[in-house]
């Protein structure tokens, strides 16, 4: 397909998990991605597909956010995909884990978003952000999972602020909101739980469709919000029924 032909696209946390399965479906859709993750090691995986250049991105880093977009110039489609899932409630989390929740899973968005955005509007309009959130969030409350649901209602309200803002500019802003996705970091959590086929069978047994999603299932919702361009300020639940 060459639906996304000369639109440049920028994903962080493009090194493994939904945002590698994003950063191929961009490229498959013909567009040229900008595939972006603090580890380079995952990043070489893609370094030889059609389409993607990778390049190492800590999105904590102002700076180098800053400089990336300028090295790349004007960016049509951005996803922010980068963040990281702290267990525990209220009670057990420590207050270090939630400064870092707020850093990396919702200020990284702030760094970006700022970063591109000027130059998406000086481009005409057209241009797509998309965050990536939870529907553990302002969607629905999940147990042991305060930090993470904290920040990402968070992305959800930051989402909704520069749709608004930035209508008037053709420029639209989504989030996507999944269940439980197959991932190397879902693979962690589920080991480090200690008895991993016990914690796999929970996590399934929570999806009505008894499967965990894909990350190619999201990178799709990804694409196609990219291309939907008569909507922006929702959050879409990808989740398997889990909310419903
Ligand atoms: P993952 O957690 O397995 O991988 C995360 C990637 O982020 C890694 O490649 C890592 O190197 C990168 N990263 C970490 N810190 C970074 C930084 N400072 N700068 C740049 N990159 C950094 O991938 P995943 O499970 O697909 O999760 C991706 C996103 O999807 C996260 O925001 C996560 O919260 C969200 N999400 C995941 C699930 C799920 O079940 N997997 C469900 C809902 C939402």
């Amino acid at each position: 397909s060459d639906k996304f032909k000369g639109k440049t696209v920028l994903v962080t946390a493009a090194g493994q998990g939904i945002g590698k399965a994003t950063a191929l479906a961009f490229a498959r859709a013909g567009a040229t991605v900008h595939a972006t993750d603090i580890n380079e090691n995952a990043l070489s995986a893609l370094a030889n597909e059609p389409g993607i250049s990778t390049r190492r991105l800590d999105v904590l880093d102002t700076a180098s956010v800053t400089q990336a977009a300028a090295e790349i110039g004007t960016v049509d489609v951005l996803f922010n995909c980068a963040g990281f899932v702290h267990s525990g409630s209220i009670l057990e989390m420590k207050d270090e884990d939630l400064d870092f929740a707020v850093d990396l899973n919702v200020r990284s968005m702030v760094r970006t978003i700022r970063a591109v955005l000027p130059g998406m509007i000086a481009k005409g309009g057209g241009g797509a952000i998309i965050n990536m959130a939870s529907v553990a969030s302002s969607i629905k409350g999940v147990p042991n999972r305060f930090a993470y649901s904290v920040t990402k209602a968070a992305v959800i309200g930051l989402t909704k602020s520069v749709a608004a803002d930035y209508i008037g500019q053709g420029i639209r802003c989504m989030a996507i909101c999944p269940g439980t996705v197959e991932s190397p970091s879902l693979e962690e959590r589920m080991r480090s739980q200690g008895d991993y086929e016990t914690a796999r069978a929970a996590f399934i047994s929570r999806q009505p469709m008894g499967r965990l999603g894909t990350p190619e299932e999201i990178a799709d919702l990804a694409v196609y919000l990219a291309g939907a361009t008569y909507t922006t300020g929702q959050a879409y639940v990808i989740d398997g029924g889990w909310v419903n």
